[in-house]
């Protein structure tokens, strides 16, 4: 099964239990508590990224075509997490739209609201080098709190997962 397909299955499998569920798990206090609570632990660490130049150097990168954001990575998201950005009103590309990128990079950066640690966390040798050891124990700092919530909120969703697919 190529990438693609592996994909396309879980999409559909995210899409359909969405269908069926998302009333009551937008009724869930924590599941809401959760998904509101992340999103603002995400625009934090945001406006931290843009603060030390991070956003603009990986905007940079971008545009030169070396960024890390390749093909296969969107199959780090799993279905829980899936599943949170449909509940955080995110609409999913129908397909590709930058050839050997990521599925869920568009032009102007991540569509997803609710992303994979490994995405969040990873800074390049050459990221880390250009911003100095400073600025990166700031992000990473900065990216703690949406780590912790990104943990709960996917657990969560996974109990429903479970009883529901
Ligand atoms: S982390 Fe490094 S490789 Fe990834 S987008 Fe930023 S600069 Fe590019
Ligand atoms: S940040 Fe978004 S676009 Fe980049 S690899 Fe992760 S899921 Fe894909």
């Amino acid at each position: 099964m190529t990438a693609e397909e592996i994909l396309a299955r879980k999409l559909s499998l995210a899409r359909r239990f969405f269908e069926k569920y998302r009333h009551n798990l937008l009724k869930e206090p924590k599941i809401t508590e959760l998904l509101c609570a992340h999103g603002k632990a995400f625009a934090k660490a945001q406006e931290v990224t843009i603060e030390t130049g991070a956003a603009s150097f990986c905007a940079r990168c971008g545009r030169e075509g070396r960024s890390c954001c390749g093909a296969d990575m969107e199959l780090h998201c799993d279905d829980a997490l899936l599943v949170a950005n449909l509940l955080a009103g995110v609409d999913f590309p129908r397909k590709r739209l930058l050839p050997k990128a990521c599925f869920f990079l568009g032009p102007a950066g991540c569509v997803l609201k609710v992303r994979p640690l490994i995405c969040r966390n990873f800074i390049c040798p050459e990221l880390a080098a250009a911003l100095g050891p400073e600025k990166v124990s700031s992000l990473q700092e900065a990216l703690e709190e949406e780590a912790r919530l990104l943990f709960w909120l996917t657990e969560e969703i996974k109990r429903w997962l479970i009883k529901g697919l």
